[in-house]
């Protein structure tokens, strides 16, 4: 966990709450918001379908991935999971050489 220090009573003492796709930091002390945390995109909240409303990306199976790709209208969610495919690309090919490498 990253050091976060109140800007209200100096408290170092906070939780995160998730809203929608953001992770929000609120000291436990005073209550203050104190700042927004990117949320990595493996753990993008997918908002819409009947099947995978509310799954994580990287609970997503390829052929559903594909799909959107090939399907979606040319949004921003659209272009979320081709930024996903993108990254799952390149964790696949890191573990590859881990394992090549070991
Ligand atoms: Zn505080």
């Amino acid at each position: 966990m990253q050091q976060l220090t109140c800007p209200k009573c100096d408290s170092k003492n906070y939780e995160i709450k998730m809203r929608d796709n953001h992770r929000v930091a609120y000291c436990k002390n005073c209550g203050a918001y104190i700042k927004n945390i990117p949320v990595p995109i493996s753990e993008f909240i997918w908002p819409v379908g009947k099947k995978f409303k509310g799954k994580m990306l990287r609970t997503i199976p390829d052929w559903y991935m594909d799909w959107v790709i090939e399907n979606f209208e040319d949004d921003n969610l659209k272009k979320k999971m081709i930024e996903w495919k993108k990254e799952k690309e390149k964790i696949q090919l890191k573990i590859w050489n881990e394992k090549i490498t070991k």
